[in-house]
């Protein structure tokens, strides 16, 4: 297949790439570099160009026969989203449009899109299932419900199938140690705590330990970002053998807090790691977990690497490999 992955420099993106290239496919990498970096795209063509672009978006797909796009370029920060909602209609709402309208035009009709937890807001139950009712509570939230709900007017009207896949919290490295977490800022837990184990930040910041929860810090399920990737690549071919639309939540059903990613960092590290807390994030629910079953009886979906403990190995790996090209002189 011809598989045109849009942002295939960034975190998820890059780690999709080099499976898909393991999985003998031709990938065509999409990306502006507003947040990823070139040298994670392990293979395949590489095209530097935004979803802006609907030009170049047309000539893409006039050129190649594209096969399927699975769409990994968006705006990921909910404080931001909040400040800036603009900047994320216009990037996760507007340019994923473009690239539904360029689809279209060309007739690809196979798309796997990176959904999100932060569609069904302030959770009602935990785990979360699919049947959770969907109210999501910032701007980030609402772009990715818009796109979903866009896509299923997209399919009933013109026959364009996805796969809408909501992560909970991605985290982890490639295990061979070639791709990681590089977000500037850097604004997520496992790479922060392994940011202060290494020294390149003085601490770990606990946003509030008033929670109802049994340590007072927030719950979430960490979903290693290989098995994300095997799930995008379960759904394409599921999507290619049904021809039928879909929505999955994909965590590993089990939540750790904040104390326990922080002591499991101390664990793997064996290095002191500060911590300080101040008080809570807006916008953070107390628990976010997922119930995957559906991935897993559909898809036959199986993670691989679900236990923290690993998760954060594969990070810390990385994060060596940050520190060590950090301190290279250039
Ligand atoms: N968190 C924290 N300190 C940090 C970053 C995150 O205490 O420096 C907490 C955050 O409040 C949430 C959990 O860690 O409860 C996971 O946050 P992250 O930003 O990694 O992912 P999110 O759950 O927001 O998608």
């Amino acid at each position: 297949m011809n598989v045109l992955v849009v942002g295939g420099a960034g975190y998820i993106g890059s780690h999709m790439v080099k499976m898909l290239l393991g999985e003998r496919q031709h990938v065509i990498t999409l990306d502006n570099l507003s947040g990823g970096y070139r040298d994670a795209v392990l293979g395949g063509e590489f095209v530097e160009g935004s979803l802006a672009d609907r030009g170049l978006l047309h000539s893409l797909f006039a050129l190649r026969r594209i096969d399927a796009v699975m769409h990994f370029a968006s705006f990921i920060q909910v404080g931001e989203s909040m400040r800036e909602p603009a900047l994320y209609y216009q990037n996760n709402l507007a340019n994923s449009l473009n690239l539904l309208d360029a689809m279209r035009s060309h007739g690809c009709n196979r798309l796997i899109f990176s959904s999100t937890a932060a569609i069904f807001g302030e959770p009602d139950y935990v785990p979360i299932d699919e049947a959770h009712p969907q109210l999501p509570i910032n701007p980030y939230g609402v772009s990715k419900w818009m796109v979903e709900r866009i896509l299923r007017d997209y399919d009933s009207a013109y026959g364009l199938k996805s796969v809408c896949l909501r992560y909970f919290n991605a985290c982890g490295a490639d295990p061979e140690g070639l791709l990681g977490e590089r977000h500037v800022p850097e604004t997520h837990l496992i790479p922060l705590v392994l940011q202060a184990a290494s020294g390149r930040v003085d601490a770990i910041r606990i946003f509030g330990d008033d929670y109802p929860t049994p340590d007072g810090t927030c719950v979430r399920d960490y979903v290693h970002v290989e098995d994300l990737c095997s799930a995008h690549w379960l759904a394409l071919n599921a999507l290619q053998k049904s021809s039928r639309s879909a929505a999955f939540n994909l965590g590993n059903g089990q939540g750790y807090s904040v104390r326990q990613v922080i002591d499991t960092a101390h664990e793997v590290t064996g290095r002191p790691i500060e911590v300080i807390v101040e008080p809570r994030r807006s916008g953070d629910p107390a628990r976010l977990v997922a119930d995957a079953r559906h991935a897993v009886d559909r898809l036959n979906w199986k993670p691989q690497h679900a236990d923290l403990q690993t998760i954060i190995e594969h990070a810390w790996q990385w994060e060596q490999k940050m520190v060590r090209i950090a301190a290279s002189p250039a």
